[in-house]
């Protein structure tokens, strides 16, 4: 996200300031760089889930191999945008309509998770005199290594996928039932990944896995979808998941175990945190039991991840220098800080005792890393304030 555009934008800006700002062309030149990285052999997709705004599909459909998308919603944002962008739709929970609306709709791929979908996607699609192609969603049985994650879907007992102990018997049942073309497997086991080591060692057990029961089974795969999950660091922003040197591991296992199939990435964060920003400014600093906060005009309810993942979340501060009121501004130097939202909740609080060489009422806050899971899984209309400025820049 480029520090020009930020400045401009609050420079020219009334207070109080609110905003998430958006950079079109660092997600582009970004995605493109990821996916030119990887091998040939392997489709590089957007989880939309992450921020599913018309701007940034619009921008990723030209750059990338394909969304996925997790509800009958997501499915027709990616087709208000574009008719034949593949797609592909997991999700536990799909309705009938979802099922119904992914087959209208095209859908590239469906990522079954459990025998009763199967068996739903089957009788709909007979109905319809449709063939479904359909990856299989594992559960595996146990992730490789200790793998450093912030949140995990396999590997243990979770409403997502299927028991690996089941995978023969849905294997079978996919290959009888008519109108179910089974292509593959889809396995999204974690998220916030950082370690690439030990996310090659993941797509390596995979790879692993896919082969085995390609040769048990007597198939053909045509596709392992190895999902998403590679992470952002907030807590150290300049150090990030090493793309390039995963890229150059993935190069070297399809070299050694040459699968007949495609693989697929789908991630979300990875791809879309580093285009966003979120801008609130200080409304107040005051201290309470010897510690000092500073209070946004804006907060959890636009921006959930601190709070969600409790971390703190990095930012820099924004000097402003007006100050229009006739008595003196509140401030710090050289002091640690807990910087909160206008939420009358003590859960409103986005970073925690972080130092500050300066920080007065009137200044803004940049969080950067704000592109994905930022404005999208938050309480918009919790306690009624005005809904942040969003601004795309560079389309
Ligand atoms: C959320 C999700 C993703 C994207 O996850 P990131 O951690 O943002 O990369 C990918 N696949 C599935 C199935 C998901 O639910």
């Amino acid at each position: 996200m480029r520090e020009q555009l930020i400045s401009d934008y609050l420079r020219s800006m009334p207070s109080p300031a609110c905003a998430y700002l958006y950079d079109l062309r660092h997600l582009q030149e970004r995605s493109q760089r990821l996916r030119g990285a990887l091998p040939p052999q392997c489709k590089l997709f957007y989880a939309i889930k992450a921020n599913s705004d018309a701007p940034i599909l619009d921008t990723l459909r030209h750059n990338l191999d394909g969304f996925e998308v997790a509800s009958l919603g997501e499915i027709e944002k990616v087709r208000a945008t574009d008719h034949k962008t593949p797609i592909v739709f997991g999700g536990p929970g799909k309705t009938d309509a979802e099922l119904e609306g992914a087959l209208k709709h095209s859908v590239m791929l469906i990522h079954v998770e459990s025998e009763h979908q199967l068996r739903r996607l089957n009788w709909i699609a007979g109905r319809r005199r449709q063939a479904a192609r359909v990856l299989l969603r594992l559960n595996p049985a146990a992730l490789p290594g200790e793998t450093r994650a912030t949140l995990r879907m396999g590997g243990q007992a979770t409403q997502f996928g299927i028991d690996e102990a089941q995978m023969p018997e849905m294997i079978a049942l996919s290959q009888n039932l008519p109108n179910i073309r089974l292509e593959g497997l889809h396995i999204h086991a974690l998220s916030n990944n950082l370690d690439a080591a030990d996310h090659l060692a993941l797509v390596r057990h995979y790879l692993e896995l896919a082969q085995a029961w390609e040769r048990r089974y007597g198939i053909r795969f045509s596709w392992l979808n190895a999902g998403g999950g590679i992470g952002i660091n907030y807590a150290d922003p300049a150090t990030q998941f090493a793309w390039d040197g995963f890229c150059e591991g993935l190069h070297a296992l399809l070299e050694q175990y040459r699968p007949g199939f495609k693989l697929i990435f789908e991630c979300g964060r990875y791809i879309s945190a580093d285009c966003g920003c979120y801008v609130a400014e200080v409304i107040d600093i005051k201290t309470t039991h010897g510690k000092n906060f500073a209070i946004l005009r804006g907060g959890s309810h636009h921006f959930r991840l601190p709070s969600s993942w409790q971390h703190n979340h990095p930012f820099t501060v924004f000097d402003r220098e007006s100050w229009h009121y006739p008595f003196p501004r509140p401030g710090l130097t050289d002091a640690d800080v807990t910087v909160c939202g206008e939420l009358c909740t003590p859960k409103d609080t986005l970073a925690r005792d972080v130092r500050v060489a300066r920080l007065r009422a009137g200044d803004c806050l940049v969080f950067s890393l704000a592109g994905a899971y930022g404005w999208h899984i938050s309480h918009h209309d919790f306690l009624s304030h005005p809904h942040p400025d969003r601004r795309y820049f560079n389309g």
